[in-house]
């Protein structure tokens, strides 16, 4: 018996990792930079680290919400303590829809960790996948795109902080790793913090030991959006420079 177990313990130690569901629920290989669903008013290619125009930021920072009868009440509570980091150091204000004809929709029985970037009109849909996203880095995230923002990682200026090691990215993913055409710069440089930012193994050949997101700086270690907490300081001023014309400090 204690053979078995020993031999049981080395095999796992010498097996490659496992890529921990939080992260295959967030790198969808078929979503534009993993989870972005759609884009307000744009097209392919011709993305940004924050949103072009006024018209694709929700009206006066507030954000109309419903949850899907799929998310439970330890899910609501958790998506509500991600709201409140929004509440507590942006201008952005998530509130219970009433009548509003914009809003989003969060569900935790789609698919995978995913939003829209920008106010698409009409209802639009926020996944939380009770399977590997109910983290609340994972929902400030998602809800940080919802409100206009895209990946730090994928920033015009993203190759004087980090080097894509593209010969470890799974074959076809490639173009995960683009960066943003037309870069809307929101008041803040670049951040390895933000909760914009992936982590080193997103989109791997091999979770763990394949780097795909290498920083330049080698003191910095990347951390994935789902074990952080809250987001940067610098995600909090995007917020409010994107918004300075919508919200009412
Ligand atoms: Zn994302």
């Amino acid at each position: 018996m204690l053979l078995v177990t020993l031999l049981a313990v080395v095999a796992v130690a010498g097996a490659t990792p496992a890529v921990p569901r939080a992260a295959t629920a967030m790198y969808n290989p078929d979503l534009f930079q993993g989870d972005i669903k759609g884009i307000a008013g744009q097209e392919p290619g011709k993305e940004r680290a924050a949103i072009l125009g006024e018209q694709y930021l929700w009206p006066g920072g507030v954000v109309p919400y419903v949850f899907g009868n799929s998310v439970n009440s330890y899910e609501r509570s958790l998506i509500i303590s991600a709201m409140d980091d929004f509440h507590a150091r942006t201008c952005i204000r998530f509130v219970e829809r009433t009548s509003q004809s914009n809003y989003i929709e969060i569900v935790s029985n789609d698919s995978g960790c995913w939003s829209y970037v920008g106010t698409i009109g009409g209802k639009q849909r926020v996944s939380l996948d009770s399977n590997g996203c109910m983290y609340k880095g994972t929902v400030i995230h998602e809800l940080m795109h919802a409100i206009g923002f895209y990946h730090e990682h994928c920033r015009n200026d993203r190759d004087s902080y980090v080097t894509i090691h593209y010969e470890n990215v799974q074959a076809g993913m490639e173009s995960q790793f683009n960066k943003d055409t037309y870069w809307q710069y929101v008041g803040e440089g670049y951040n390895y913090e933000s909760i914009m930012h992936y982590g080193t193994y997103a989109f791997s050949v091999q979770w763990g030991v394949a780097k795909t997101i290498v920083p330049t700086d080698p003191n910095v270690i990347l951390t994935e959006a789902y074990d952080k907490l809250q987001m940067a300081q610098s995600d909090a001023n995007q917020i409010n420079n994107l918004y300075r014309n919508q919200c009412s400090f």
